[in-house]
C-alpha cells in the first residue's frame, strides 16, 4: 500500500510495516488453530493482603506455547485475537479452565483462594460472558466468589456493548469487579460507581513512581482516598521492592501483587502456595515513612 511519508512524497514499499503485517497474519494464521492443539495454558500470579501477608487470590493469566515461537506474551496475540473474534473461544477457555483448576485444587485437599480472570470487552460484545461463567461454576459446584473479573477502564466504557447489564449479572453471581491498570483509562468516578466496581488495581506505573518522586507518593495517596470514598479496595501492581512495600502498607493500601511476592507461575507450583498461603512478614503499619 501506498504511505505518505513526512517529506509529503509517497513511498510504495515499507520493509518494515511489511515484516510486522506478515508476522502478524502468520501469528493470526496460528492462533486460529492454537485452542484446538491445545497450545494455550493459564499461569497464576498470586495477589498478597498487604495486612496480614497472606495470599487472598490468584490471577489467571494466558500463555500461549508456540510450537516455533516459544511462548508469545498476551500482548502480542490478545489484540489479534480481539480484532478475529478468536476472543469469543479463547475466553471461553480460559474460564473453563479457571474453573477446572479450581475444582482439582479443591479435590487434592487445598484450601481454594479466588481466582481472578481478565475480559476484554469483546468477549462482552460477541456473547455473555456471564452465562458461560455461571455455567462452568455449576458445573463444578464453585461459589460465585470463587471467581473474580477484571475489565480495563477502556472496556468498562466500551461503546455498543451492555458493560452495565454483563457486570451487574456478575455481581448476581457473587464474583467480584476489579478495575484492572486503573489510571491508563479514561474512567469517570461516575462510572466507577455506577457500574459497581469492587475493586482498584492501580496501574504499575504508578506503583513504580511511588518511592521515585514526593509527586508519585502524593498521586498514589490520592487514588487510595478517592478509592475508599467509593468504598472499594486498592490493589498495587507491578510490586517489585521493598522500598514499595513499606510505602503502600504506609498508604494504607489493601493488597499487592508483583515480583516481589511472586512472578505468574504454572497451576502446580500455585497449588504449592495455597499449601501455604502466608507469603511474608509484613511490616508493621505503624511504620513512619521518610522520603
Ligand atoms: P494485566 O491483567 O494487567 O496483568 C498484569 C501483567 O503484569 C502480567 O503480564 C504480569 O505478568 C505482569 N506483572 C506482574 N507483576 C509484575 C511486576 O512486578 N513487574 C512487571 N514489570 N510486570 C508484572 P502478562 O501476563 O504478560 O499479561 C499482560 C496483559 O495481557 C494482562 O495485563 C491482561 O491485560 C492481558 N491478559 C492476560 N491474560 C488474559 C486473558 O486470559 N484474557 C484477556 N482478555 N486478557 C489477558
Ligand atoms: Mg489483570
Ligand atoms: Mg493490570
Ligand atoms: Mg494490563
Amino acid at each position: 500500500a501506498a504511505k505518505r511519508d513526512r517529506g509529503g512524497k509517497f513511498r510504495f514499499f515499507d520493509p518494515d510495516l511489511y515484516i510486522a503485517a506478515t508476522a502478524r497474519a502468520q501469528l493470526r494464521h496460528s492462533l486460529q488453530g492454537a485452542l484446538a492443539a491445545e497450545q494455550f495454558e493459564l499461569h497464576y500470579q498470586p495477589r498478597v493482603d498487604l495486612a496480614t501477608g497472606r495470599l487472598c487470590s490468584m490471577e489467571a493469566l494466558l500463555r500461549w506455547r508456540h510450537p516455533d515461537l516459544g511462548m508469545v506474551p498476551p500482548a502480542k496475540f490478545i489484540p489479534i485475537a480481539e480484532e478475529s473474534g478468536l476472543i469469543g473461544p479463547i475466553g471461553r477457555f480460559v474460564i473453563e479452565e479457571a474453573c477446572h483448576q479450581l475444582a482439582l485444587w479443591r479435590t487434592a485437599g487445598l484450601a481454594l483462594v479466588p481466582v481472578s480472570i481478565n475480559v476484554s470487552a469483546h468477549q462482552f460484545a460477541h456473547e455473555g460472558v456471564h452465562a458461560h461463567l455461571a455455567m462452568h461454576l455449576a458445573r463444578h459446584h464453585l461459589a460465585g466468589a470463587m471467581l473474580e473479573v477484571e475489565i480495563t477502564e477502556s472496556a468498562m466504557v466500551a461503546e455498543g456493548v451492555d458493560v452495565q447489564r454483563e457486570l451487574a449479572a456478575l455481581r448476581e453471581l457473587g464474583v467480584r469487579l476489579h478495575v484492572d491498570d486503573f489510571g491508563t483509562g479514561y474512567s469517570s468516578l461516575a462510572q466507577l460507581q455506577r457500574l459497581n466496581m469492587d475493586v482498584l488495581k492501580i496501574d504499575r506505573a504508578f506503583t513504580s513512581e511511588l518511592t521515585v518522586s514526593p509527586e508519585g507518593r502524593v498521586l498514589f495517596q490520592a487514588i487510595v482516598s478517592m478509592a475508599k470514598a467509593l468504598d472499594m479496595a486498592v490493589v498495587a501492581e507491578g510490586v517489585e521492592t521493598a522500598g514499595q512495600l513499606e510505602a503502600l502498607v504506609a498508604l494504607g493500601c489493601d493488597e499487592g501483587q508483583g515480583y516481589l511476592f511472586a512472578a505468574p507461575m504454572p497451576a502446580r507450583q500455585a497449588g504449592a502456595l495455597l499449601g501455604r498461603p502466608q507469603m511474608m512478614t509484613m511490616p508493621a503499619r505503624s511504620i513512619e515513612m521518610s522520603m
